[in-house]
């Protein structure tokens, strides 16, 4: 074993404009060009480091800036000068130190992850209680404002051996919707389909349509009205048979005590970004089973420094059983940034069993495509 008395003596960060292969429409908002995120590496003594992401999206969690803010100006003396082994302590005092930035805790609680299994010659899933998983199925979403394009990309997919896809609904009209739900229904009758309106639907046309759409019978309808609307998610729920999930109605714990008791989702889509790090998703995933709740591995507009972090968290968190969507590194991004790739075979993620997160950021990659660094 290494030792986690060393400090944490540098901090580094990188904001980074990363160049998509399409846009994306969800019910919320368009990202074209480019997903920004921010990256940070935690330097010891010893000279290990830890990297950790936060992947921010300003119209659902937040902005890459308060992302950069908080890590550099807020929550950077919580870490100069701690020892490693020091991750609850860190992570109790950042959730007082900035308030929200969830993405930016998330960020930080994996790079502190990475430096301690680096350092012990453990892989962070070792660290979160154990693995009770090495693989975890894959869901692509389809959000192309082209739907023809996303036609090749299901084509792609299904050659790939991925058996999950999402659906982005409620960004255009119901017609456009529905015409997609029946070409996937004819001409991809492989693919296990999930529908997620990103809050997309308006109060007064909420119920005919995700009635519609439930007569095509998906795993589950996700998120199709605002986050704050728990009334009507609670009236929806009881209209289908088709299990309704939560994204951005639960963010962390607090939100899912509160959605598990207003009765409003059958089930919750868990990130990392949201929650504020890998321990408190967890503990999502542990309040929805209590209550007798479906969990899901969702992610934001991640490379692939977030993606494994949340493969980790997951392949600790038995709870989670309805796959992951950490897709991007391998279907959306131009070019990731790690070193070695993200693994996804035959349409599973490969849980990693290297040190800390199993692969780091390149070097050459962070400084190609920031726009803007500290240290
Ligand atoms: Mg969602």
């Amino acid at each position: 074993m290494g030792d986690l008395e060393q400090k944490i003596i540098a901090m580094d960060l990188w904001h980074l404009a990363l160049p998509v292969v399409s846009a994306r429409d969800h019910g919320i908002g368009r990202v074209e060009g480019s997903c920004e995120i921010v990256v940070l590496r935690l330097v010891a003594e010893g000279g290990a480091e830890g990297f950790g992401e936060a992947s921010p999206w300003a119209v659902f969690t937040g902005t890459p800036e308060a992302s950069y803010a908080a890590l550099d100006r807020y929550l950077r003396p919580l870490v100069i000068g701690r020892r490693v082994g020091d991750r609850v302590a860190i992570m109790d005092e950042a959730a007082r130190a900035v308030a929200h930035c969830t993405e930016a805790k998330a960020a930080l609680d994996s790079a502190l992850l990475d430096l301690a299994g680096r350092i012990s010659n453990l892989p962070v899933w070792a660290l979160l209680g154990g693995k009770c998983r090495d693989t975890i199925p894959l869901s692509c979403s389809i959000a192309n404002p082209d739907f023809d394009a996303d036609i090749a990309l299901m084509e792609r997919l299904r050659a790939d051996g991925v058996g999950l896809i999402k659906l982005k609904t409620g960004f255009r009209d119901h017609a456009f919707d529905i015409m997609r739900l029946e070409l996937i229904a004819r001409d991809f009758p492989e693919f296990r389909v999930r529908v997620d309106y990103n809050q997309g639907l308006e109060i007064d046309e909420a119920v005919p349509r995700v009635l519609d759409v439930a007569q095509f019978q998906p795993d589950f309808i996700e998120q199709p009205v605002r986050a704050h609307h728990f009334e009507l998610m609670a009236r929806l729920r009881g209209l289908t048979d088709v299990p309704l999930l939560a994204d951005e109605s639960v963010y962390g714990p607090e939100d899912m005590v509160r959605a598990a008791h207003e009765g409003i989702c059958d089930g919750v889509s868990i990130k990392i970004m949201k929650s504020g790090g890998l321990t408190r998703a967890q503990t999502v995933a542990r309040i929805a089973a209590a209550h007798g709740l479906m969990a899901y591995g969702g992610d934001m507009f991640e490379a692939g420094l977030a993606h494994l972090a949340g493969t980790h968290m997951i392949a600790a968190t038995p709870e989670i059983t309805l796959g992951c969507e950490f897709y991007q590194a391998s279907y959306f991004l131009n070019e990731d940034i790690l070193e070695t790739p993200f693994r996804v075979e035959a349409g599973q993620v490969i849980v990693p069993d290297g040190p800390g997160l199993g692969a780091r950021a390149d070097p050459e990659k962070l400084e190609h495509y920031a726009v803007r660094r500290s240290g």
